[in-house]
């Protein structure tokens, strides 16, 4: 199988906010079960991948969903109404507006941006992150916390866990940290929060931390031996 990532840009990786671009079909397909796919050449979408939700987007006038094509590498979109033509008759070469949901776009970002947050504020109590789900409404961090931190045992020990995390995101929020990417020597994309975190991801992010809005930690459990940090957060209007 010819390996066509060549031919396609991961534009959604240099510009979360980058939502609407005229671009052309790169490649056509269809996947196992019949459906027609189309990659395009600048690539706006993000699929599902890394605890982040694939976006929601249009080709033209067709709504689509994103996935990563396993035996291609590419990013293709696939129409959402099975039973719609939309992407039919397009081919290699083809003008087309690729657009996305801009506000579910935001959504994304800021959870996944806080996700790393939260998980910056673990490791600062010396966990270890073990899991990670950037989905709106279930957002968790899972981290393999040390034996010593008895305190967790406890619903109290637990609730102050989740404000002293709380506090720490809090202030690096104040302190509007950037959110930076770089590739290290191996090529990993590397995204960074200021000096308070590092880590391989290729997700979309939010440029500053002060994008973060309401930011909250709902739970803090301990289960089998993981402890379980749910929150929420939004993105603050566009500076
Ligand atoms: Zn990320």
């Amino acid at each position: 199988m010819v390996h066509l990532t060549e031919c396609q840009s991961a534009a959604y990786l240099d510009d979360t906010y980058l939502t609407a671009v005229t671009t052309t079909v790169a490649a056509t397909g269809r996947q196992d079960d019949g459906a027609p796919w189309v990659a395009v050449r600048r690539n706006i979408f993000h699929p599902q991948g890394g605890g982040q939700p694939a976006d929601r987007g249009w080709l033209d006038t067709c709504e689509v969903t994103p996935l990563r094509d396993a035996a291609t590498g590419l990013v293709v979109v696939r129409a959402r109404d099975e039973q719609g033509a939309g992407l039919e008759g397009l081919t290699e070469g083809d003008q087309v507006q690729a657009r996305i949901d801009t506000e579910l776009r935001l959504s994304h970002a800021a959870l996944h941006t806080a996700g790393h947050l939260i998980e910056a504020a673990g490791r600062s109590r010396g966990w270890v992150l073990a899991g990670n789900t950037h989905f709106p409404g279930q957002a968790r961090i899972e981290f393999t916390a040390q034996e010593t931190d008895t305190g967790l045992a406890d619903p109290q020990g637990r609730q102050e866990a989740a404000a002293s995390l709380l506090r720490w995101v809090t202030a690096k929020v104040a302190d509007d940290l950037p959110v930076t990417v770089d590739h290290d020597a191996e090529g990993l994309r590397i995204v960074r929060l200021g000096d308070v975190h590092a880590a391989p991801c290729g997700g979309t992010h939010v440029r500053g931390l002060a994008d973060l809005a309401e930011i909250t930690i709902s739970a803090v459990k301990v289960k089998k031996g993981r402890v379980r940090v749910s929150y929420s957060a939004a993105h603050g209007p566009l500076r």
